[in-house]
């Protein structure tokens, strides 16, 4: 059996996949509803009331729907003033869509470590950094080893928990940086009770088909900044000035989502609580249900948040269990089960080995270490069992 699977790609009969969608609501009527209308395109009620409903469920003033998240931190980037060889932090522990972003806009990357309880970015080394690495120079940070301006930080809250954001806002300020969060991974996430997307300066969310819900792909911008709301508007719809002579004062993008996407949306956002629910309650199955095996750890969840546990991650120590996740990765995949590592820290990615890092330890740590487990919302119970009990049984088997 091969060992790796792309998201979306079939799988064999009766195996369990990783994440899938579950499309089992108003989709069809809104789409229907759509084609009926003959508005299918990039714009239309459903996109209007997307973003209204979105805005409303973060709590931020603005929403700006657009093709998909890297898109969206693409232009959130450039709509707060990220310029070409400006700097933006995020952390080394991610999907390679930010880091992109961030070279998209002609920036640069700096990465930094994550800490070791929730994995998110650390915010003691990013204030050492701040403090250490960095100098004020009129009126910029400018990071000494690079010599370059340093303009924003870019938390990722990454498998659906929140960063500590709150030493983070604080970092933000005392230095005078952007703070642009990356959401894709945690709508409806919460940090101290405030929902993530509308704790920094802007942020983004996707709606990937293997996000907490879905348009099969898509994106949206939240901010209570107005000029940034439009500005992003404008550039994500080729920066039209005239829309009846065409005259453009700017190279803008084609980033808009459509109405059909839009309306796949909305049908899916009735059912996030339901999802959210899924999501926590396949997490707390796990844990209960691997707690005391040797060698195997569930992620936690920080006191100050609310996570929406998107893809439930263990860590598998190979002295303890007896086995490389890579080992364990191939018996799920016998079993019929489909398993992923966590991705390439991007300070190790060929991608981006141009890139500062930042005395990365803990990362690399808990990428020797993780394996994510099926975390589908549809996911069944007696999935949950099949799944823990091939864990345990290797367990025997690798003593
Ligand atoms: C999914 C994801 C993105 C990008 O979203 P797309 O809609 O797939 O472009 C960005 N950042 C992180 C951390 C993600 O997981």
């Amino acid at each position: 059996m091969s060992m790796s699977f792309e998201p979306g790609a079939a799988l064999p009969e009766g195996f369990i996949p990783l994440s899938v969608p579950l499309l089992g609501g108003n989709e069809w009527k809104y789409v229907k509803q759509c084609l009926d209308a003959n508005w299918v395109s990039s714009s239309g009620l459903f996109i209007e009331q997307f973003e209204t409903q979105i805005a409303e469920y973060v709590g931020a003033k603005y929403a700006v729907a657009i093709v998909n998240g890297t898109s969206a931190l693409h232009i959130a980037l450039m709509v707060t003033g990220v310029k070409p060889d400006d700097e933006v932090i995020l952390p080394t522990l991610t999907f390679i869509a930010p880091a992109n972003a961030v070279r998209y806009a002609g920036a640069w990357p700096v990465f930094m470590d994550v800490e070791p309880d929730y994995w998110q970015i650390d915010p003691e080394k990013l204030k050492d950094f701040l403090e250490k690495e960095c100098v004020r120079r009129d009126g910029a940070l400018v990071n000494r080893q690079s010599g370059r301006r340093v303009k924003a930080i870019m938390p990722i809250h990454i498998l659906g928990h929140p960063c500590d954001m709150t030493p983070i806002m604080e970092l933000a300020h005392k230095y005078g940086l952007i703070v642009v969060e990356d959401a894709t991974e945690s709508l409806g996430a919460k940090y101290k009770g405030i929902k993530v997307g509308h704790i920094g300066d802007i942020a983004c969310f996707s709606f990937n088909g293997n996000k907490v819900i879905t348009t099969g792909g898509g994106g949206m911008i939240v901010t209570d900044n107005e000029e940034w709301a439009r500005k992003s508007r404008y550039l994500v719809t080729q920066a039209k000035d005239d829309p009846v002579e065409y005259v453009h004062h700017e190279i803008g993008y084609n980033y808009r989502l459509t109405n059909v996407q839009a309306a796949i949306g909305i049908a899916q956002l009735e059912r996030l609580e339901e999802f959210i629910a899924s999501k926590r309650r396949i997490a707390d199955a796990y844990q209960r249900e691997l707690a005391g095996v040797p060698g195997i750890s569930t992620m936690g969840e920080s006191p100050d948040v609310f996570s929406i546990k998107w893809l439930s991650t263990i860590l598998v120590d190979q002295k303890k269990y007896g086995m490389h996740w890579r080992e364990l990765l191939k018996k799920m995949s016998e079993e019929k089960i489909q398993t992923r590592p966590l991705w390439q820290p991007m300070h190790l990615s060929p991608a981006h080995s141009a890139s500062q890092s930042y005395r990365i330890e803990t990362a690399d740590r808990i990428h020797a270490q993780a394996l994510s487990l099926p975390s589908s919302v549809s996911l069944r119970d007696d999935e949950i069992s099949r799944v823990t009990d091939t864990i345990k049984r290797n367990l025997e088997h690798g003593r």
